[in-house]
Parts: C-alpha cells; structure tokens; sequence
C-alpha cells in the first residue's frame, strides 16, 4: 500500500451549501507479508476500518496505490477485480448485522460461492458443509437461520462464508470486539489456526492492543488518519517509541513482566480532535506530553528508527 488516501466529502451545513474533506485515510504506506498477519490499532474513527475497505475496494481509494501479490489493482473495473475479490475476503466486526437473517446459513455460506461461480451442483453442498464443519459448527446446522446461533457461532459462520471462495488474504475487522470475551480467544484462536493450515495473510483492525500484540507479526499504530508507528510486533511491544504509541499501551494491563518496567500508566489530555478540523502539524500534538513549537508547524515523516521500525515524531530527530 503506497500513499493510500481516501478522503470522503462531508455537508458541513444544514442548508447543504458548504462542504468540507474528511481525510479519513491520509497518506498511508506499508507492506503486508504473506502468511502473516499484519494489525493495525488504533482509537476509533482514526481510518483503520476504512483502511480494510479501500484495500477491497469497497471504497475507490482518493490516491495512492494498492499493490496485490505485484499487480496494481487501484484502478481497476468492478469486472477486472472479480479475480482479485475472490482472493481477498473480509470477516465483518458485528456478526449480527453481517449474516442475511432471511437465509438460511447453507444459502450464506454457499453465497460466494455462487457469485463466484464455483463448486456447482451437489459439489457445492458438499463444499459448504465441509466449511462449516472446518469452523467447528455442525451439517446439520446448515438448514437454520442466524437468529438461532449465538455471537461466537454466527462470527464461525461470517469465517466460513470468508473461507468458501479459498481466499489468500482476510481483512479482519474488529472480528471480535461484538463477542462476549469468554469467546474472544476461541474466534482469535480459530483464526490462527486457519492461517497456519490455508497459509492465509491476515489484515487484523482492532482497538485491542492485547489481542493485536497475540495474533499479530507487524503492527501500524494508526492517529487521525496517519500511521505513527510501525513495527514487528516484538519491537512495539518492547521499545514502543511514539509517544501515543506508549500512552495506549500503558492502559493495558501487562501480563509480561518484561516489559512491565516503566510501565506507569499515561493519561492523555483531551479527546482525539475532531477528523473534519485536525491540528496543524502533527495532528497528536494537542494530546502530546512533548510537544514541541515544531510540532505545530511541521507534520512528522514516518521514518526509520533502525530494524524497519518506523516512527512519526520529531523527537526522533
Ligand atoms: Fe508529540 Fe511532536 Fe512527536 Fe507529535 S511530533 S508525537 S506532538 S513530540
Ligand atoms: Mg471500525
């Protein structure tokens, strides 16, 4: 993904006269490796959603460039992308309002399958219970509608309907933040598990910087808009070097004792400003215990610590 922006046009009046840019997507690079799983965090409304749909060009990106297994797919047809939305899927966050309650869970599942035109007659009833089963659900639960399953169950279902196609890549979107937490590690673990048997590469959107750093190879730190930080998931959880980096992750309880030291817990000032009137500069600064006069006047490049780990923030210089 190269300087991937995606701004949306807001009627900032009531009369619909004036009209201003959300830069919800705002120059956004980075590379997503095969087999891995790449996590991006962040509050929301900072553009990690919106990230995952321009990226399936549910959203027509505003610039940049989206590069699939080499091949620029930004600017192609609906038509010429069919192939390429066969090779990548999206698991959705809410898996009530995801799943047709009018169909039955056979018809769901077997859904991609017939848009793409694959696995007909009775092969395609076998594909289908072969993917429920591959989620741990039951055949014969395939004549019953989503109402019938509980949270955990209809997100197993979203998984498959996700899997049917063979896809090689899977935008996760806060896959779990709807489930009860008692099912959160079942659906993560699922997850991994599926990536290690299908060598799947995942795009994992979530607010959850504990499940992130468990699932996750890389992570971005997303602000309004704007990565801040990227890095292996090791390097970000060890030496985290932006500062809303450190002040998100030092809500969170830390299970590992290494990294506990100096772990005290940073209160940010205010809320995240508003995306329609970002600060000048570096959009963190109005929250930033550093802050510095540049800060206002200069917006910080994304750039390398050392080990690939890149870092937004004139403290660095
Ligand atoms: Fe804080 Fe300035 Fe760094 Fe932004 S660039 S995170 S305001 S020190
Ligand atoms: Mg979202």
């Amino acid at each position: 993904v190269r300087n991937l922006k995606k701004h949306f046009e807001v009627q900032k009046s009531f009369l619909g006269r004036s009209s201003t840019l959300l830069k919800a997507v705002d120059d956004v690079s980075f590379t997503i490796f095969r087999g891995e799983t790449f996590g991006l965090v962040g509050e929301s409304g900072c553009g990690k959603s919106t990230i995952g749909r321009t990226l399936l060009k549910l959203y027509e990106p505003t610039a940049g460039e989206i590069i699939f297994d080499g091949q620029p797919i930004t600017r192609l047809t609906h038509k010429e992308m069919l192939p390429y939305r066969k090779k990548m899927q999206m698991i959705f966050q809410d898996p009530y309002a995801s799943l047709d309650p009018r169909m039955t869970i056979a018809q769901i599942i077997g859904d991609p399958l017939a848009v793409h035109n694959i696995y007909r007659g009775k092969d395609r009833v076998d594909r289908v219970k072969e993917l429920i089963e591959l989620v741990g659900l039951k055949a014969d639960h395939l004549n019953r509608y989503p109402h019938e399953f509980s949270g955990g169950q209809r997100q197993r279902i979203g998984i498959a309907r996700a899997l049917a196609v063979e896809p090689e890549f899977i935008i996760c979107d806060e896959p779990i933040s709807a489930l009860d937490v008692s099912i959160q590690a079942q659906v993560v673990n699922m997850l991994e598990e599926l990536q290690e048997r299908f060598g799947l590469t995942y795009l994992f959107v979530s607010h959850d910087l504990s499940m992130v750093r468990h699932i996750s190879h890389k992570v971005g730190v997303m602000y309004l808009g704007s990565l801040v930080e990227y890095a292996s998931v090791h390097d970000l959880y060890t030496n985290m070097q932006h500062p809303y980096t450190r002040a998100l992750l030092s809500a969170v309880p830390i299970a590992d004792p290494d990294t506990a030291e100096g772990s005290e817990r940073i209160h940010l000032q205010g809320d995240v400003p508003s995306p329609l009137n970002p600060p000048s500069g570096c959009a963190f600064r109005t929250r930033c215990p550093h802050a510095l006069h540049r800060c206002a006047e200069e917006k910080p490049a994304l750039k390398d610590s050392g080990n690939g780990h890149l870092v937004a923030c004139h403290l660095l210089d």
